[in-house]
């Protein structure tokens, strides 16, 4: 069975062929033109996305040395994301799919970024019924449990801020770039994550929040500026390794408390974060002082690509299950928010 994926939830047009539950190619265009503006402009990603399509699907084909004659179906990422650029990878799927005369799947991203664990990868190790997910990305914070491939349940989620626009924002205010998760990661392996301290919030059961950290990282700065203009050259590393040890805290604790809760011990991550070594790295150590068993993903599976989409499209083609995403909803501030 081929599948074709087709991912533009956001700001990267992504596409990838998928031999069952195996990657032929996992081709994603990054969009730079919001680089300027430190942040996604929806108008611009939904122009960019038009632009890059029709060659990234090319080139994924071509890559996995099938053409769209092979194909068994097409499976396209639904939401969430920015409706401009949903509608440019929904109408091309659509249009494909329909002209090949072959099934059309339509996949939640959240879920996809869950799934992506059951991508056949050489050595890799999945994780087994029922595991815990943290989704820890640009959009989303959430834990969820996991029964079986069609069978979720979000059990907490943030109720302001995700903890990629956690990363993001912090970075933000130290005049680093956007997206800047990664550069905070980077400059943190050099840092002391005890140098600042940062309260974190109180949040009741297993949901989020990071609006309040994101304001205390402004009032530092702003008082430690006005001190000593240098304040952020001198101690970026120190900044950035205690922003990440406070923000990596955060999320053990809610993933522990649902550890807890559910008896649950195998925990996955997944979402853009995932590609975080403070959360890798406390994760291997829960292994060890807790007796876990984690699962983090691929680096090319984290932050967002079209293979997760083919996988989920894959283990719906294979059930016909091509339309009931599953993914559901029992958090009742969610229910009023996402509807997949
Ligand atoms: P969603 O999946 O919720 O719709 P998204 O698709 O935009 O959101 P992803 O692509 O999954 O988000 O993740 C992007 C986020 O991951 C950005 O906020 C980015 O800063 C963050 N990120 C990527 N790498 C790292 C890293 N090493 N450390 C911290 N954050 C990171
Ligand atoms: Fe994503």
């Amino acid at each position: 069975t081929y599948i074709l994926a087709i991912e533009s939830s956001c700001d990267d047009t992504a596409a990838a062929v998928l031999d069952n539950d195996k990657t032929l190619s996992n081709v994603v265009a990054r969009q730079a033109v919001h680089e300027e503006y430190g942040g996604v402009v929806p108008e611009l990603a939904s122009r960019a996305h038009q632009q890059n399509i029709v060659p990234v699907v090319h080139q994924a084909l071509k890559k996995a040395g099938i053409t769209k004659e092979d194909l068994s179906a097409v499976a396209f990422t639904s939401g969430p994301g920015l409706m401009g650029s949903l509608l440019v990878g929904t109408s091309f799927a659509k249009s494909l799919a329909m002209g090949l005369d072959i099934p059309l799947i339509d996949v939640n991203h959240m879920q996809a970024h869950i799934l992506a664990h059951f991508i056949d990868e050489e050595g890799y190790d999945k994780p087994k019924f029922p595991f815990l997910a943290l989704t820890i990305s640009g959009g989303h914070t959430q834990v969820v449990q996991v029964d079986s491939y069609f069978d979720m349940t979000i059990l907490g989620q943030t109720l302001d801020d995700a903890v990629g626009e956690a990363f993001d924002k912090s970075a933000k205010i130290l005049g680093l770039p956007y997206p800047g998760g990664p550069l905070i990661d980077k400059y943190a392996q050099s840092g002391n994550p005890k140098a600042f301290k940062f309260t974190k919030p109180k949040v009741d059961g297993l949901d989020f929040s990071f609006s309040g950290l994101k304001t205390a990282i402004l009032y530092f700065y702003q008082k430690e500026v006005a001190a000593d203009p240098d304040f952020v050259e001198k101690h970026r590393d120190d900044i950035c390794a205690s922003i990440q040890y406070t923000i990596i805290n955060i999320l053990m604790d809610k993933i522990k408390k649902a550890v807890k809760q559910t008896g649950i011990r195998q925990v996955a991550i997944g979402g853009g974060v995932s590609a975080n070594s403070g959360i890798r790295k406390a994760l291997k150590d829960a292994e060890a002082k807790y007796g876990w068993k984690t699962f983090v993903p691929k680096f090319e599976y984290t932050t967002d690509n079209a293979a997760m989409i083919g996988i989920v499209g894959y283990l719906k083609y294979k059930d016909e299950n091509l339309q009931d995403s599953g993914y559901v909803e029992t958090h009742a501030r969610a229910q009023s928010r996402l509807k997949f």
